[in-house]
């Protein structure tokens, strides 16, 4: 089984520019829909920003001077198989649906060295060498755990063994979704207390490292939504919608 399903990989770049003193965000080739003329012009080009012809707002033809030009928004999410030592928090429904507006159960994987994600299921711990390929990566080991880089994926697969992960106490003192999370940061906190640090209690580790990714995937995630459904967005200034 796959984490993600392909059908709802976020594979479009989003960029944004000035018009109408608005921001405005859309998809990189949007205006092939619209705009057959410049979409033949313009084929021989297709990273250029000239495809760009006209503003969805007032359908003047769009003219950018150097600062004014479209930008690319980053994208937040990361190939979690390529992203070694690493929290990743991935959604069965595919990355839509890593949001704080989402009520869909969010999962969370400890990748090895390899890129292999331990995470905690209902069938105890899984392996998972595909289907984390759009998750939000948290880098776990900077430069000074170097040393224990090299214990790590002993230490994870020995973690990964413990009778506190088997299937049968999947459901024991779980609130709902938590139970892959409590998984991943005791392994933090195991491999913190190895390096002499202290640990991180959930709140901690939550609010400090999880909750300001999720927010900003969150706005991603609504500015995506908006531009699939209506071919661009212009957010609300006053209600910090902006990327
Ligand atoms: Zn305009």
């Amino acid at each position: 089984m796959c984490l993600s399903d392909s059908t709802s990989l976020m594979d479009r770049t989003v960029i944004k520019f000035s018009h109408c003193d608005k921001d405005i965000y859309c998809f990189s080739d949007y205006n092939v829909c619209w705009e057959p003329s410049v979409h033949a012009f313009t084929a021989d080009c297709r990273e250029s920003k000239s495809r760009l012809s006209r503003c969805p707002l007032c359908f003047q033809p769009l003219k950018f001077n150097l600062l004014e030009a479209p930008v690319s928004i980053p994208c937040p999410f990361t190939n979690g198989h390529n992203s070694p030592y690493a929290f990743n928090i991935g959604s069965m429904c595919g990355p839509l649906h890593i949001s704080e507006y989402d009520d869909s159960e969010l999962h969370i994987g400890i990748t090895n060295s390899k890129g292999v994600v331990y995470n905690y299921t209902l069938t105890g711990v899984r392996r998972d060498e595909c289907g984390w390929e759009q998750c939000v990566s948290l880098q776990l080991a900077p430069s000074g755990w170097s040393s224990l880089s090299d214990q790590w994926d002993a230490e994870l697969e020995h973690f990964s063994s413990m009778a506190l992960w088997a299937p049968q106490r999947f459901h024991e003192e779980r609130e709902f979704g938590s139970r892959c999370y409590a998984f991943a940061l005791t392994f933090i906190n195991h491999m913190r207390t190895k390096a002499g640090k202290p640990c991180l209690t959930r709140d901690e580790f939550t609010g400090n490292y999880v909750l300001p990714r999720i927010k900003i995937t969150s706005k991603y995630v609504r500015v995506y939504q908006e531009i699939s459904h209506n071919g661009f967005y212009v957010p609300d200034k006053h209600r910090h919608e902006m990327l």
